[in-house]
C-alpha cells in the first residue's frame, strides 16, 4: 500500500481560512493564559495598555509588545532559576533545554508532558514531508544532551517508525562507518558536517563501502537553501538535501522544507509567524524580507507571545505544489541579524560569502572571515581565507574570487587561499566569522 503523502492530511491541508480560524482560537486562549496566570506577560501588557479582549483578529496580535531574548535573560536573574513566565505546574514538567549561551548567559526553556507531545508529532511531521518514514535508518548527528534538536528527532524517528541511530557528534570517521554499517538512508546533521562527511567520504573513494544514503536535512546554521551549498551537499553524499530550522527558546526543528525543496514549511497550528520591519517593527508586505517573530500558539510550559528571533527571513502564504497549505519561508533563514558584518560602511551576512566560495568548484567547502585592525593605520581590515580543492588551483582563482566577492558584497575584501584541510573541521556548527577588530593583532 502508497504510503499517505501525509503526515496529518486534515492539519496539513486546512485552508487559509480554516488554519486562520484555529489560529485565533489557540491564540485567543494563550493570551488569556499568560495574562491570568503569569505576572511577566501581565506586566508587560499591562504597560502596553493591551489585554487579552483586545484581540478580535489575528493582525491584532500587532498590539502586543515583543519578548527578547535579553528580557528573558533579565527576567530570569530577577526571578531565579526559570522567571516568571512558567505556566505548566510542576509535575507536569518534563526537559529543561537551555539556549546555547554563545552571547550571554543561557535562557532556560521547559517542555511540559504535553509539549513533548507536541514538538514529537510536528517534528515527525516534518521528517514525513522530506520523505522519510517506516524502513528508513535515521542517522541522527544533531547533537544530544542540552541541545534542543537531537532529543526531540530522536523521539520523532521512533513516532515515524523509522530505526535510528544516535551518533550525536560523535567524529567523523564513527559517522562514517556507523552509516555503512547500518546502510543509513537518512541523516540528520549540521550543514557544515554533512560538508565535512561528505570530504572525508571523497577522500576515501572507492576505498570506502558504498553508502545507502539517499536524503539528508540539515539544521543548526543556515545555509542548506543556498543552492551553491545544497548542491555541495547533493553531490558529496549522493542525497537530496533539505533545510531544517528551529530555536531554543521557540522549538526544535519545527520548519523543515518537504520534498519539494521549496522553502521551510512552518507548523502553523503551533506556531503564528510574523515577518516584521526591524527597524519599524512593522509587518512587511507579503514576500519581503524581515525579522521572524514567533508565538506560541499550544506550548504549555513557557509560552512566548511575538517572540523576536533576530532571524530574518520570508514569508510565502501560497500553498505549496506539495498540496500542503501551512505558510513557507523560500530560501530558508536568510541571515541572522546577530551575525551582520559591518565592514567599512557595508553591510553584510556571512552567507553571502558562503553563496560566493561555495559557486567556486575549485575550492573546498570550509571559509572563515577575518576581521581584524591594522596597528599602522587604525583601519579596519576584511579578509576571507579559503581552501584549495584537491588538484592545482588556478594562477588567476584569487583575482576572481576578490572580484566575486566585491560584486556580492559591494565591498572588497582581502582574500587567502590556504592549503586543502588547514582550516579546522567541527562536528558542530562552525565558527566562520573570527572578529579581532578593536584589539590590535600581534
Ligand atoms: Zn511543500
Amino acid at each position: 500500500m502508497a504510503r499517505d503523502r501525509f503526515w496529518d492530511r486534515d492539519v496539513e491541508t486546512l485552508s487559509r481560512r480554516d488554519l486562520e480560524a484555529l489560529q485565533l482560537e489557540r491564540l485567543r486562549r494563550q493570551l488569556v493564559r499568560c495574562y491570568e496566570q503569569s505576572p511577566f506577560y501581565r506586566e508587560k501588557f499591562d504597560r502596553a495598555g493591551v489585554a487579552p479582549r483586545h484581540l478580535e483578529r489575528l493582525t491584532d496580535i500587532g498590539r502586543f509588545p515583543f519578548v527578547t531574548k535579553q528580557e528573558l535573560r533579565d527576567e530570569q536573574a530577577a526571578h531565579p532559576p526559570f522567571g516568571r513566565y512558567v505556566l505548566a505546574p510542576r509535575g507536569a514538567w518534563r526537559e529543561l533545554h537551555p539556549s546555547s549561551g554563545t552571547t550571554g548567559s543561557p535562557v532556560n526553556t521547559i517542555w511540559s508532558a504535553a509539549d513533548v507531545e507536541v514538538i514529537t508529532d510536528h517534528t515527525a511531521r516534518t521528517m514525513w514531508s522530506f520523505g522519510a518514514g517506516p524502513g528508513d535508518v535515521i542517522q541522527n548527528a544533531f547533537a544530544y544532551g542540552l541541545w534542543v534538536a537531537g532529543l526531540a528527532v530522536h523521539y520523532a524517528a521512533a513516532r515515524i517508525g523509522a530505526f535510528c541511530v544516535p551518533t550525536g557528534t560523535s567524529p567523523a570517521p564513527r559517522q562514517i562507518e556507523m552509516l555503512a554499517r547500518t546502510r543509513a538512508t537518512v541523516l540528520l546533521a549540521t550543514p557544515s558536517f554533512g560538508l565535512y562527511i561528505g570530504e572525508r567520504l571523497r577522500q576515501a573513494g572507492d576505498a570506502g563501502e558504498p553508502l545507502a544514503l539517499r536524503a539528508g536535512c540539515f539544521g543548526g546554521e543556515a545555509g542548506t537553501e543556498l543552492p551553491s551549498t545544497r548542491g555541495r551537499l547533493e553531490r558529496a553524499l549522493g542525497i537530496d538535501a533539505y533545510d531544517y530550522y528551529g530555536l531554543a527558546e521557540i522549538a526544535p526543528t519545527f520548519a523543515s522544507e518537504c520534498t519539494e525543496k521549496a522553502g521551510l514549511h512552518w507548523a502553523e497550528d503551533h506556531y503564528l509567524i510574523e515577518i516584521v520591519h526591524p527597524e519599524t517593527r512593522e509587518p512587511v508586505p507579503p514576500g519581503d524580507q524581515g525579522i521572524l517573530v514567533v508565538t506560541h500558539l499550544t506550548r504549555e510550559a513557557t509560552p512566548m507571545i511575538r517572540y523576536w528571533t533576530n532571524d530574518y527571513a520570508r514569508l510565502d502564504p501560497v500553498a505549496c505544489r506539495c498540496g500542503r497549505t501551512h505558510a513557507r519561508s523560500p530560501q530558508g533563514i536568510v541571515g541572522r541579524s546577530d551575525d551582520l558584518i559591518v565592514f567599512r560602511g557595508a553591510k553584510f551576512y556571512p552567507v553571502q560569502v558562503e553563496q560566493t566560495v561555495r559557486a567556486f568548484a575549485e575550492l573546498s567547502d570550509e571559509f572563515r572571515i577575518e576581521l581584524e585592525t591594522e596597528r599602522e593605520t587604525g583601519l579596519d581590515r576584511c579578509t576571507v581565507v579559503v581552501e584549495a580543492g584537491p588538484g592545482a588551483a588556478a594562477a588567476d582563482l584569487s583575482d576572481r574570487l576578490r572580484r566575486a566577492l566585491r560584486e556580492a558584497l559591494l565591498v572588497a575584501p582581502g582574500v587567502r587561499i590556504v592549503a586543502p584541510g588547514s582550516i579546522e573541521r567541527t562536528a558542530f556548527k562552525s565558527k566562520r566569522v573570527i572578529d579581532r577588530r578593536g584589539t590590535c593583532p600581534e
